[in-house]
């Protein structure tokens, strides 16, 4: 089967990205939002992104236009998704958010569709469960900036077929990317490893080990990080970050995956990081 059509489902940190790159290689792509001005703020990342790529030489300036018309958007899920080959779910990592909308698009998405969610942590084997083809259902995870990074992490649900597999393997590496596959468990390979790294870089902070300066410099020129873990979860989203916490917490039933209490407590006073400009640190 020929990918050509895809949905993207969310356009925020990662929805934007998702649907540049594959717009950039080629890809017809509907982006699907329910709130009109995250939409409009994709459209302006991604422009913004594209000049930098034409910067660096990556993209052709005549080639812009081109690539932002691949790109449509819409409130109306049913338009998005009614005639694509893929679509990939990158709404808010919550499951009960994800559930809804994989019941929702499993109605309007033609039979030959494959479905993939860009989930940080949550099954894919669970999250499988609310569509009507599990065969025909895996993570794709996309690394935070899109445009630049190299890796997918590809997760096979306890259902996932081979074709499939290889299908989304193929697409991953059309657009320039390097896929890995892995099995299905929680934080799959890159947040089990990742994580437990950022929860003890806030932890350093909260018993007040070292400043958030220092234990990024520590991190950036000891273990040659291109960018400290603090600064790192800025650009996650220390949203999002809680929520892969409490995945792994939850999933292995072990203490040492507890999200620090700081951590806790940004969240809930709405401090996450460069997307609403305040975080560790400040982007405003
Ligand atoms: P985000 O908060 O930046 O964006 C989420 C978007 O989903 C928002 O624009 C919101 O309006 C939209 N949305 C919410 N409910 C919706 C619905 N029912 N229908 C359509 N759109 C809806 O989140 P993000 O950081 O882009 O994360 C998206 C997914 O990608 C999550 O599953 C997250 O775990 C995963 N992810 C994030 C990162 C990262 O670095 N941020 C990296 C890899 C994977």
């Amino acid at each position: 089967m020929e990918i050509r059509r895809i949905c993207v489902i969310g356009s925020g940190t990662m929805g934007n990205g998702i649907a540049h790159v594959f717009a950039q290689h080629g890809y017809e792509v509907y982006l699907v939002d329910i709130n009109q001005e995250a939409l409009e703020k994709a459209l302006k990342t991604i422009s913004k992104n594209l000049d930098r790529q034409i910067k660096k030489g990556i993209v052709k300036q005549e080639e812009k236009e081109t690539i932002l018309n691949r790109i449509q958007t819409t409130t109306d899920l049913q338009q998005g998704a009614k005639n694509v080959d893929l679509v990939v779910e990158a709404v808010t990592e919550s499951i009960k958010i994800k559930e809804q909308v994989f019941r929702e698009v499993s109605k309007y998405v033609p039979e030959h569709t494959i479905i993939a969610s860009n989930t940080s942590s949550i099954s894919i084997t669970k999250l499988a469960t609310f569509t009507d083809r599990s065969e025909r259902f895996i993570g794709m995870h996309f690394m935070n900036p899109v445009p630049v990074m190299k890796l997918v992490e590809i997760i096979r649900g306890y259902d996932t077929s081979d074709e499939t597999t290889q299908i989304i393997e193929e697409t991953a590496k059309k657009l320039n990317k390097v896929p890995v596959v892995v099995n299905d468990y929680p934080g799959f390979v890159s947040n089990r490893v990742l994580m437990p790294m950022i929860n003890e870089a806030i932890y350093a902070l909260y018993e007040g080990v070292a400043t958030k300066e220092a234990i990024d410099t520590v991190m950036k020129l000891g273990m040659n990080h291109p960018m400290g873990p603090l600064q790192l979860a800025d650009f996650i989203g220390l949203d999002v970050c809680l929520a892969i916490l409490q995945v792994l917490y939850e999933g292995f039933g072990d203490p040492k995956y507890a999200p620090c209490p700081l951590l806790v407590k940004m969240v809930e006073a709405g401090h996450l990081g460069v997307k609403t400009g305040k975080g560790f640190y400040n982007y405003n």
